[in-house]
């Protein structure tokens, strides 16, 4: 199923989808849920709980919250929507931690960029009688924390539901209603199979980040060599490669290590389509290196004419400095 945004200039409904919700977890994706829930009206009260007590604080101080705690028990008292959006290796714990302060019939999501693993420690320490509906915003930046966020990170963005394999009444109405908030944040929505999940997103954003890690890895390396001139020519691709690379450390490995299987598997197929470029190379083959060269820039035009790309030169970035 997939789900279209609210056209432009169409009224906001008024009335919030959810009466209180409470994010566990208030960095950059937490904080962009709850400011973009909260300029478009689809909660009442929000609540939250971080292991970082200077995020708590930070969260109150600028308003994302009218009360918040480092315990995420307390945080989800009375919570119609319960939103995790902690690194992914830490979802399990932080659900266990939530357990026993969540109310019966409220629905528990997550943000986590690997769906698979998270799915599974959702399910393994929530209570009966709540709906676990994983999902994922396929939308973010290099930055992290509670200052980070920004109300307009969703919109337009792809946001995937993988629910549970049950096909109740009351479960597919918490599906419903969770649509419902994610389109109310401006994103548009698309149920997936959690496993297809992984395996697409290992290929559009695992593996990118993957490159961009050792690539600048390798190039910080030949450092010593080129005695700085790779940071002082790194407009010509390379910046684009650190702005990636600049990314969550901590976010990142736990990405790696719970989508182990889809990221080797798109690895190894990588690694064949790469020896047979270095192939071309060598043996002076043009049309092979000219023929993917014409078909990755058609991919890039109709990634910017799907609306998922600004197609100013440079991404816009020189207009903006
Ligand atoms: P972030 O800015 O670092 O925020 C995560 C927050 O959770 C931090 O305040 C962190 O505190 C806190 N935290 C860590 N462990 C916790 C625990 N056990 N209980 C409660 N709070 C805890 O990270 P983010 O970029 O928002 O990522 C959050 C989730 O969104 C991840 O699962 C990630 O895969 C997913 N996601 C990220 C992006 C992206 O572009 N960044 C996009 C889509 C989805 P400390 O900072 O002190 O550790």
């Amino acid at each position: 199923m997939t789900t279209e945004p609210r056209p432009a200039g169409t009224p906001v409904p008024s009335a919030p989808v959810y009466a209180k919700m409470a994010v566990i977890g208030c960095g950059l994706i937490g904080s962009s849920v709850i400011r973009a829930a909260q300029a478009n009206g689809a909660v009442g009260e929000i609540w939250v709980a971080d292991a970082n007590p200077a995020h708590v604080a930070r969260a109150l101080e600028i308003g994302l919250a009218t009360a918040g705690f480092t315990d995420p028990a307390l945080a989800v008292e009375d919570a119609d929507l319960v939103v995790f959006a902690v690194p992914v290796m830490a979802m399990g714990e932080a659900m266990a931690a939530a357990a026993a302060g969540l109310k019966a019939g409220a629905t528990v999501t997550d943000v986590g960029s690997v769906k698979g693993a998270v799915a599974d420690a959702l399910a393994a320490n929530a209570p009966a009688d709540v709906f676990v509906i994983p999902g994922h915003p396929v939308a973010g930046t290099e930055q992290s924390g509670p200052d980070a966020g920004f109300a307009t990170l969703f919109e337009n963005r792809w946001t995937i539901l993988t629910p549970q394999k049950r096909d109740d009444a009351p479960y597919a109405k918490a599906l419903e209603r969770l649509t419902d908030f994610w389109m109310r944040l401006g994103a548009k929505v698309e149920l997936m199979d959690q496993a297809h999940h992984d395996l697409v997103l290992a290929v559009t954003s695992h593996l990118p980040h993957l490159i961009a890690y050792n690539i600048v890895g390798t190039a910080a390396d030949l450092e010593e060599v080129t005695e700085g001139e790779v940071m002082k020519y790194s407009a010509g691709g390379f910046r684009d490669f650190t702005r990636i690379a600049a990314s969550d450390p901590i976010m990142w490995r736990d990405v790696f290590l719970t989508n182990k299987d889809a990221v080797l598997e798109i690895l190894g197929r990588f690694t064949e389509d790469l020896q047979a470029l270095s192939r071309a190379i060598r043996w002076g083959e043009g049309d092979k290196l000219q023929a993917l060269f014409t078909r990755t820039r058609e991919i890039r035009l109709g990634i910017v004419a799907a609306g998922q790309e600004s197609p100013e030169p440079n991404f816009g970035r020189d207009r903006k400095a």
